[in-house]
């Protein structure tokens, strides 16, 4: 591997010859002045005085080129609905939706809160707000009211585009009571709240606030709404994460550095061409739906497949039959989708013809070697593992086929990518770790390469603090995962360093999850701690201590609170972040100091040796967990 060494050597030693080359891969309104300005660090400003736009990026430019090639192919096994954009209905369906915001009064830098199943209406409004240099922020359709208070709360929309609801499993979910049970709960009220009705769930319409999407269409299907040029350094969109606070942090995301580190990750990691067709089985809510079902295949000029569904509905051979019917060339899930099709007749793999596909890439989770070796066998191509975060927005370490063909290494996602400077320190000295497979924090030398955050929403403090510290005459973002690098430059992601848990791929807050299951009456103390789960990953576990502990005499009196707990959860914050298990303790094991062992916790509950326990003030309490399993 030589040119890829050289083509990453060059992104760090020469990075504003190599991005200002990446930059020509999009188009500029106004050329940039500078590459980039880190001149207040760790504030990263890319493409400084260039102006750009990402939705003419993914929409407009491809009008002369392509208009009528597939640009969005909606697949619906929900509603049993299929429906296919080309470019210039694409681009009709942007502006209308552009026309409607404006309509209600949204202005550039106004926030727009998207809190939609996987619909077409959802990728309108993501593009009508870049288009007009709002900025969106989109909520994941699986949270409920509490998540989506704090979310409005923080990010002060203008305007909020919902639906009735979404489905999942055959199952229609409402959207619009969660939604009005957050406005409720928020202190910051939107003005307006667009509704998309898909007939699924009559609602309740708000007088004065709640505003039909059809209608406002309708009114606006001619209206031309150009693209506003915006600063490359304008935020294009916030998206929420989870971390080791119960509030969840605004992931704040530029313009043009994002069009950028996308347009140069769809040519060099993922070969994507023009014209060919990307299914990204993910959801907007989550990053890599941001990154490669809507801004990264439609910049590169490809067709993307938007699927609200199940991988298993009607059967596990789904995807395979779409990949035939659409010919997708490039596919991204996650290894818990495959790990439950694996659970399915592996025939489902080679049913259809699947010529188009050239390559599967995975990412959010760890990919376990079976599961990697199942896939690839089974549908016959390669697969390739890629790690990121919401905060990076695209790859930190994959392989880069499009720069040097490399070898794949199973249990390593791969080497670190262009234009991240990625080092492993020591947990307990903060040295750099220089020898092969030793075990550190994975960091990335500042600057962040362009696409990656910009700051916390309104809280460059909590930016600061949260991920970046010094160490001898250096600046490094931490990732909060462990990592270990081989001979040749192979990472492998041995977990998080902090209290975020990774269920199905999902990243979730264990104290986010405390926060919830505390507010419920019965409960007085209680500790949720991520266990090993052959399907998911990890799934969440919940340890409580009761106020009253005669309250819960029997088996029957713990089911039926573990029961209640579980619902106050999916109230709250959603089923995704309900735990596997809520189970009683009369204590929970604590340092003298009164901090929770949940290392220790988790530990016994993988039946791991829970290390030094020198600390602990009660044995018995941690005894009492290994007794209940
Ligand atoms: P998210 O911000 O939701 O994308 O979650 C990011 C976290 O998921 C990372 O910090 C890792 O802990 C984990 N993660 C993502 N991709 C991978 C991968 N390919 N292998 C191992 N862990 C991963």
């Amino acid at each position: 591997m030589t040119r890829f060494a050289d083509f990453h050597k060059r992104s760090i030693s020469d990075r504003d010859g190599f991005w200002a080359e990446q930059a020509a891969l999009i188009d500029w309104h106004k050329p940039f002045e500078q590459v980039c300005d880190y001149s207040h660090p760790p504030f990263a400003k890319w493409f400084v005085g260039g102006q750009t736009n990402l939705c003419h990026n993914a929409v407009d430019r491809h009008l002369a080129t392509r208009a009528d090639q597939n640009a969005l192919i909606f697949v619906s096994t929900e509603t049993e609905q299929e429906r296919v954009y080309s470019f210039r209905e694409l681009h009709a369906e942007v502006q209308r939706m552009a026309a409607c915001l404006l309509d209600l009064g949204v202005k550039k830098g106004d926030r727009v809160l998207v809190y939609m199943p996987m619909i077409p209406e959802a990728a309108f409004a993501m593009l009508a707000c870049t288009r007009i240099g709002a900025i969106h922020s989109v909520v994941f359709g699986g949270f409920a009211s509490g998540s989506l208070a704090s979310r409005i709360e923080d990010a002060t929309p203008t305007v909020v585009v919902s639906a009735d609801a979404g489905s999942r499993g055959g199952k229609v979910v409402a959207y619009k009571p969660l939604l009005d049970e957050a406005l409720r709960l928020s202190s910051h009220k939107p003005g307006k709240v667009l509704m998309v009705d898909r007939g699924l769930s009559p609602f309740q319409r708000v007088a004065d606030r709640d505003v039909d999407y059809a209608p406002l269409r309708e009114k606006h299907l001619k209206t031309e709404v150009p693209c506003v040029w915006v600063d490359s350094t304008h935020p294009s969109y916030t998206l929420y994460t989870s971390g080791t606070t119960g509030k969840p942090k605004g992931v704040q995301r530029d313009t043009g550095g994002y069009a950028v580190a996308l347009a140069a990750s769809m040519k060099h990691i993922f070969q994507g061409q023009a014209g060919e067709t990307y299914f990204s089985a993910s959801d907007i809510g989550w990053v890599v739906g941001h990154s490669y079902i809507i801004y990264g295949p439609l910049i590169a000029g490809m067709a993307t497949i938007m699927y609200e569904g199940l991988p298993i509905r009607p059967d596990a051979g789904i995807w395979w039959s779409l990949v035939e019917k659409y010919k997708v060339s490039l596919m991204f899930t996650a290894p818990t989708a495959v790990r439950v099709l694996k659970k399915h007749d592996a025939a489902l793999l080679t049913k259809y013809d699947l010529s188009s596909l050239r390559t599967l890439f995975l990412a959010g989770e760890p990919l376990d070697e079976p599961t990697a070796q199942w896939i690839a066998q089974g549908l016959g191509k390669p697969v390739i593992d890629n790690y990121w975060q919401t905060e990076t927005g695209w790859p930190i370490l994959t392989i880069a086929n499009g720069v040097e063909k490399a070898p794949t290494k199973f249990g390593s996602p791969g080497f670190a990518m262009y234009g991240y400077d990625v080092k492993l320190l020591d947990d307990a000295t903060g040295k750099e770790l220089t020898e092969p497979n030793q075990k550190g924090v994975l960091v990335i030398e500042g600057p962040l390469p362009p696409g990656c955050m910009q700051t916390v929403w309104r809280d460059d403090e909590r930016f600061i603090n949260t991920y970046w510290k010094t160490i001898p005459g250096r600046l490094v973002y931490s990732t909060f995962d462990w990592g270990i690098r081989d001979a040749d430059g192979y990472y492998f992601i041995l977990g998080r360093t902090d209290d975020v848990i990774n269920v199905a791929g999902h990243r979730l807050g264990t104290r986010e999850i405390e926060e919830s299951i505390s507010s419920h009456p019965a409960v007085a103390e209680v500790a949720v701690v991520g266990v090993a789960d052959q399907l998911k990953g990890q799934v969440a576990m919940a340890f409580v201590v009761v106020k009253d502990a005669g309250s819960i005499p029997d088996d029957a009196a713990k089911l039926k609170l573990e029961g209640d707990i579980m619902k106050t959860v999916d109230g709250q914050l959603g089923a995704v972040a309900r735990p596997a298990r809520v189970r009683f303790v009369t204590a929970l094991p604590k340092t003298r100091s009164g901090k929770l062992l949940r290392r220790a916790i988790q530990a016994v509950c993988e039946q791991r040796d829970p290390g030094d326990l020198t600390t602990i003030e009660d044995p018995s309490a941690l005894q009492q967990i290994r007794d209940l399993l």
